[in-house]
């Protein structure tokens, strides 16, 4: 099979380094075009990174050559590659004009950047979970007239950590009412060099801005419908939530309380909620995308886990791992859940929504 060639906007940060690792020889997607800001434009990649590549082995053959173009030209990137991974870090309104003058070129935007998020016909995908919102993207095309590209996004790193486990009881009939979340937040997520280390060895931030309002307002979209010309919000759980980094370098890791919306004898007991994650499978799990996890949820019974530097590559990366399911004093249960934030949560995040939209089809006419 023929690969289909790829670009990464943003491909010298954080993100988009990890983009660059785990297309490496990837059965399906080819990188062949790199761009960033103009301080890297017209570096070879390999220079433009020399002294920030953050992954633990060699930049792939195939990119280090390739020169670096200004993401901010989106023609450039016409007859190089059929679509785009955005994993660009500016302003909220300069990424979504970015993405949108992408995708009226023709080249659809698979993005990690929030400024789309909130756009009513633009999917927020999780692949496990809301597969059937990729029916808005017709939509989506015929309202701006585009007729090949569109715009697909991830929500934020630290939702992976607990979406999962939270619409495995949904859809087996335990709907949740509230949730409380307090976040655990690697420094990774703050991209490069992101958090001063003055500011993070022996230390812990309380606050990382705008995270508890995307932490409290992307799951309801994600667990939304398409209805008509948008994507209509789920009303519940309320989630309140509180937003940690912690000197942790990739791996996001959640506490989480919830209560059911549940008469008490409906509600599920801890045996029943760990079957529920244990039996857990999907879209992807269905349709074998490549980077999809055999197991999206991995509970875990020491008392001591989940712990980032040991269980944040389970399923290279992208399993949710939960641990200490138990009882709670004031809402019903609560665990331990841990994702890998800079693979579930960003980039290989992305390149499953990339396989999800090949596998339906949407790479089909590039
Ligand atoms: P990062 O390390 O700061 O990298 C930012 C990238 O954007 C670099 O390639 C940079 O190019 C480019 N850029 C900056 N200013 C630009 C400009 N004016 N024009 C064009 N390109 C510009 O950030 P990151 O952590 O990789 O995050 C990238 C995106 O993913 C962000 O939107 C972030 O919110 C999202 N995200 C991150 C994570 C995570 O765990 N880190 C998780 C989920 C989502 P230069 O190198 O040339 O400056």
């Amino acid at each position: 099979m023929e690969k289909i060639s790829v670009g990464i906007l943003g491909a010298t940060g954080m993100v988009g380094q990890r983009y660059i690792k785990l297309l490496d020889n990837h059965p399906w997607f080819e990188v062949t075009y790199v761009a960033a800001s103009p301080r890297s434009a017209g570096k070879l990649y390999k220079d433009a990174v020399a002294s920030r590549w953050l992954i633990g082995s060699d930049i792939p053959q195939g990119v280090a050559n390739l020169t670096v173009q200004d993401a901010n030209d989106a023609s450039l990137a016409l007859g190089k590659c059929k679509f785009v991974f955005s994993a660009l870090e500016m302003g909220k309104e300069e990424i979504k004009a970015l993405e949108e003058a992408y995708a009226a070129e023709g080249i659809p935007v698979v993005s990690n950047a929030s400024a789309n998020r909130w756009t009513d016909d633009v999917p927020m995908l999780i692949p496990e979970i809301n597969s059937a919102h990729l029916d808005i993207i017709k939509k989506q095309q015929a309202h701006h007239g585009w007729d090949k590209g569109f715009i697909a996004v991830k929500p934020n790193c630290s939702l992976q950590t607990y979406m999962m486990p939270l619409y495995a009881l949904i859809r087996a009939g335990y709907p949740v009412k509230r949730m409380i979340v307090t976040t655990l937040q690697a420094v990774s997520g703050a991209g490069y060099p992101g958090v001063s280390s003055f500011d993070m060895i022996d230390n812990i931030v309380p606050y990382i801005g705008g995270e508890e309002e995307k932490t409290e307002r992307e799951c309801l979209k994600i667990l939304g419908t398409v209805s008509g010309e948008k994507i209509q919000n789920a009303t519940a759980p309320v989630v309140s939530s509180t937003c940690t980094r912690v000197p942790v370098i990739d791996g996001h890791t959640a506490t989480v309380s919830l209560e059911f919306d549940l008469p008490e004898d409906k509600k599920p007991s801890l045996e029943e909620i760990e079957r529920v994650w244990t039996e857990f499978s999907s879209v992807p799990q269905e349709l074998k995308l490549p980077s999809a996890p055999d197991h999206a949820i991995v509970v875990r019974h020491e008392e001591n886990r989940p712990q980032p530097r040991r269980d944040r590559e389970t399923e290279k990366g992208m399993a949710c791992v939960i641990g200490r399911l138990r009882k709670c004093n004031v809402f019903d249960v609560k665990f331990v859940a841990l994702s890998h934030n800079t693979k579930r949560g960003a980039a290989l995040g992305g390149i499953l929504n990339a396989e999800l939209l090949k596998a339906k089809g949407f790479f089909d006419n590039l």
